[in-house]
């Protein structure tokens, strides 16, 4: 069987997703539950499709225009290892992968001994924008984030 993932949806082109021109994986399934999330249709776990990671691959690579591919959701790393077959094969043709989550960093970081595919994510991933939305810290002028709390970590950097 080929390697899928649950998806709720794909942008292929989107501009305010992170730096460039992105295509766009809406992940399905999200435990956060943050208050207005922008997304809801993705958060129910048997809704959504199963889309072969080859075929997201090739809409990637036919796009000369294109500087990566961003992870949304949903929660992407609730299908960490799909998620992070999909972004090795991204970065294989020198393109970024950029991910949002509801997780922050540090919870991650804690897990990644125990939790194999949110390891592989993790290591997968150019950069992070994570943590749950935030209504309270809601701010439109945010570059890709929603609220204030979300922070955008270059994790290449990180030593
Ligand atoms: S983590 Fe993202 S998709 Fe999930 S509820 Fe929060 S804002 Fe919505």
């Amino acid at each position: 069987m080929e390697e899928q993932i649950k998806i709720a949806g794909i942008v292929k082109e989107s501009i305010v997703d992170g730096p460039g021109i992105r295509l766009v994986v809406f992940t399905q399934g999200c435990v956060h539950n943050c208050l207005g999330c922008h997304n809801p249709e993705t958060h129910s776990f048997s809704a959504g499709y199963y889309m072969d990671i080859d075929k997201i691959l090739g809409d990637l690579i036919d796009n000369p225009l294109l500087d990566g591919i961003t992870l949304s959701g949903g929660e992407p790393f609730h299908q960490g290892k799909a998620s992070a077959i999909l972004a090795n094969k991204v970065k294989e043709y020198g393109l970024s992968v950029v991910v949002y989550t509801g997780y922050t960093f540090e919870e991650l970081v804690k897990e990644i001994d125990i939790n194999t595919g949110w390891k592989q994510l993790l290591y997968a991933t150019d950069i992070l924008i994570d943590g749950r939305f935030d209504i309270n810290k809601k701010n439109l002028l945010l570059k890709f984030r929603g609220s204030e709390n979300q922070r955008i970590i270059d994790v290449k950097k990180i030593p």
